[in-house]
């Protein structure tokens, strides 16, 4: 294989962004990967940055959900707490919303333990 720059020069590695053969004075080895010298190292690097930053988002999003199971268990033990204190609807209302919420609290660690469970398992092959 040839150099994608140099028909002369032959190819040590494969760009990692635009996957054209590169030679050994086109190479750049950066620590995201080869690539082509100046044109992809740029671009790789970006690449790069962008999925930190997507990864650290996901990283919020399965926090905020481990905050919001444990709040809305919470909620649904004070509601319940609070309907024991008292007889009729509304007190048998409030009972049915704590345990609602209690439901959805639980039912949402689950699946966060899930989730936790299976990118352990996924780790390990
Ligand atoms: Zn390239
Ligand atoms: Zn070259």
């Amino acid at each position: 294989m040839k150099c994608f720059n140099h028909p002369a020069g032959e190819a040590v590695a494969i760009c990692k962004a635009c996957s054209k053969a590169v030679c050994v004075e086109c190479v750049l080895e950066s620590e995201n990967g080869v690539a082509c010298k100046q044109s992809c190292a740029k671009s790789l690097s970006e690449k790069n940055e962008l999925y930190t930053l997507q990864a650290a988002h996901l990283k919020n999003i399965k926090r905020m959900n481990v905050l919001g199971s444990f709040f809305s268990l919470g909620m649904g033990i004070l509601f319940i707490y609070f309907s024991s204190q008292g007889f009729g609807i509304v007190y048998d209302f409030i009972f049915l919303m704590g345990a609602g919420f209690a439901v959805y609290g639980i039912m949402a660690q689950l699946v966060n333990l899930a989730m936790f469970i299976k990118s352990k398992s996924t780790k390990l092959r």
